[in-house]
């Protein structure tokens, strides 16, 4: 494997470097300062305005491999990218590049009709509207997606959708419009082939946003975790996405490219925590010495640019292999790194707000919300213990036909 950026990803990385310094870091206050004016949940003029620096910049849609319509970068290219993106807390939505939409995106491309893609993908790819992926319920186990228990029951031409989802992502703020909807169309099939993925607008009659989700109190804000119900949804037979009870064909294709974003994140975001932490235990000063100099301190500075250095070549590892070899055989180093890469930043940030202080869970630096954001990976993505039970499956695969 080479690890070395090639001249297109090294000019790209040049530009976003160069738009967050710029642009995207003196936001976040903006950011937090006009959410907390105005209507929480209303868009703000500081995304908008930084979509559009990006946009006319041709910084956007850096995702999408294997398709016309993103950048043409392989996951491999767009690891570091994200990496930068993610050292942000407003994320990579300047960059038109920001979950759930990428992994709803990848899934419209390469599912959608012509006209559902004009209708939904189009403007996606133009940032004017946003989408969530409605999969989780309240009433059962999610992190098993074969328990999911909302119906999609088929009445001629239409779908009729009855249930509760929550922790979907994104869907209280009014710029989405369109919703990813997984639910059981054919119980009496085999089991992994009884979900299937609907499109359901959020504007059909019967689509009840009930309340936002908070997480470790931050509401995210105007994204938003929702709780939402279906209450007799009708929606036309053809918004079946690649076919009845195939529903799990395409998550196990979106939760493979779509998530692996949040692991390049999760490293930005570690490195940041990093850098906070060096500047802050350079600059104090407590028992005659430099924070840096007390204790273990440095060799928490040390472990934590080891880990995130393992952790970034685990991903590009995952992400190579998703370019060569495919999602499929990649497996095992996908759900190795959706364990990893969470686990390190939230060591890193736990080590930052450690030598911050008091100051470290206070609200004027980013630790304390980077902490509930990666803490909340360890489950978003699908908890570490299902990782952890895929990853030791394969393994002992290798081993079960040799055993006694
Ligand atoms: C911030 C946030 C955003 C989210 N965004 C979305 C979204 O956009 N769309 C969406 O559909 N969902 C989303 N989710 C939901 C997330 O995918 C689920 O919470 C997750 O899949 C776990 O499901 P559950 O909460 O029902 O936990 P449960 O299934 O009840 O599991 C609870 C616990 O049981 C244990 N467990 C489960 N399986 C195993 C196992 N095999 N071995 C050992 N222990 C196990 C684990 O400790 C696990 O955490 C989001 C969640 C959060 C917190």
């Amino acid at each position: 494997m080479d690890f070395a950026y090639s001249p297109k990803v090294q000019a790209l990385r040049e530009r976003v470097i160069a738009f967050m310094d710029a642009y995207v870091y003196p936001a976040e206050a903006i950011f937090e300062q006009q959410v907390a004016e105005g209507d929480r949940w209303q868009p703000t003029a500081i995304m908008e305005e930084l979509k559009f620096k990006a946009q006319a910049e041709g910084l956007w849609n850096l995702f999408l491999p294997e398709s016309e319509l993103g950048a043409g970068l392989t996951n491999l290219q767009y690891a570091p990218l994200a990496e930068i993106m993610g050292r942000s807390m407003l994320g990579s939505e300047p960059f038109n590049c920001s979950a759930p939409d990428t992994g709803n995106m990848e899934v419209l491309v390469r599912y959608a009709t012509g006209q559902q893609k004009q209708q939904w993908l189009e403007p996606l790819l133009r940032g004017e509207i946003r989408s969530a992926f409605a999969m989780t319920e309240p009433e059962v186990a999610s992190s098993d997606a074969t328990n999911m228990a909302a119906r999609a029951v088929r009445d001629g031409d239409e779908w009729v959708i009855n249930g509760r989802k929550w922790w979907t992502s994104g869907a209280c703020d009014p710029r989405c419009k369109i919703l990813i909807f997984m639910g059981m169309s054919h119980p009496d099939n085999a089991r992994h082939q009884q979900h299937s993925m609907i499109l359901v607008p959020v504007e059909t009659p019967g689509v009840n946003i009930v309340r936002p989700l908070p997480v470790f109190g931050y509401d995210d804000a105007p994204h938003g975790h929702a709780e939402v119900q279906f209450n007799n949804v009708r929606v036309p037979y053809e918004n079946v996405l690649l076919g009845e009870g195939r529903g799990f064909e395409i998550a196990q294709g979106r939760l493979g490219p779509g998530r692996i974003h949040h692991c390049m994140r999760s490293i930005g975001m570690a490195e940041r925590a990093l850098e906070l932490m060096c500047q802050r235990s350079l600059q104090r000063t407590a028992f005659g010495k430099p924070l840096a100099r007390l204790g273990g301190n440095i060799d928490k500075i040390a472990d934590s640019r080891m880990e995130i250095d393992m952790a970034r070549l685990l991903t590009l590892k995952a992400a190579y292999m998703m370019d060569t070899v495919g999602n499929k055989v990649a497996k095992s180093e996908i759900a190795q790194i959706k364990v990893v890469a969470p686990n390190v930043a939230l060591k890193v940030i736990d080590r930052a707000i450690q030598i911050h202080g008091g100051a470290g869970v206070s609200q004027d630096f980013p630790l304390a919300y980077m902490y509930a954001m990666q803490r909340t990976l360890r489950l978003a993505d699908g908890p570490d213990e299902v990782h952890r039970a895929a990853v030791g499956k394969f393994e002992l695969a290798k081993y079960a036909q040799a055993a006694p």
